[in-house]
C-alpha cells in the first residue's frame, strides 16, 4: 500500500508539537466554537473548514519565509549587465504571487545600475520554479 504525500507531516519537536496543537485547537475553535461544531455539522463541512484553515496557514507560511528569504538581498547586488555593485533600492517590488493555497505577496528587492538604465531583481528567480 503506497502512502498518501498529502499525509507526510513535518518532524516537530515535542515543544513545536504542543504549539502546533494549541493553533490547531484555536483555529477550529474560531470556525466552530469552543465546545466544537453543533450535532447537525456533516464532516464535509469539517473537511471544507478544515481545508480553508490549512491554507490560510500555507500562506502565512509562504509569506514569512518569503520575507526571510528577501532579507539575503539587502546587501549590494552585482548588475547583471555590467557586474557593478548597487544597493537596493528603497522600496522592494511586491509581486503578488499565486500559489498552491491562494496570493502570497512576493517581495522582490529591486535594484538600479543607472550606468546601464536598469532595474534588476536578484532574488526573481525563486517565483520561477
Ligand atoms: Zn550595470
Amino acid at each position: 500500500m503506497s502512502k498518501d504525500a498529502r499525509n507526510e507531516d513535518l518532524d516537530l519537536t515535542p515543544e513545536q508539537k504542543e504549539k502546533f496543537d494549541e493553533l490547531v485547537a484555536l483555529l477550529a475553535g474560531s470556525g466552530f466554537g469552543e465546545s466544537g461544531p453543533p450535532l447537525e455539522t456533516t464532516f464535509s463541512q469539517i473537511e471544507q473548514f478544515g481545508h480553508r484553515a490549512g491554507r490560510m496557514v500555507g500562506r502565512a507560511i509562504d509569506r514569512l519565509l518569503a520575507e526571510q528569504h528577501a532579507a539575503h538581498f539587502k546587501g549590494e547586488q552585482p548588475c547583471p549587465t555590467c557586474d557593478e555593485m548597487h544597493p537596493p533600492n528603497e522600496q522592494p517590488h511586491t509581486l503578488p504571487l499565486q500559489t498552491l493555497d491562494g496570493e502570497v505577496p512576493l517581495p522582490e528587492p529591486a535594484f538600479t545600475c543607472s550606468p546601464c538604465r536598469r532595474a534588476f531583481f536578484p532574488s526573481a528567480s525563486r517565483a520561477e520554479d
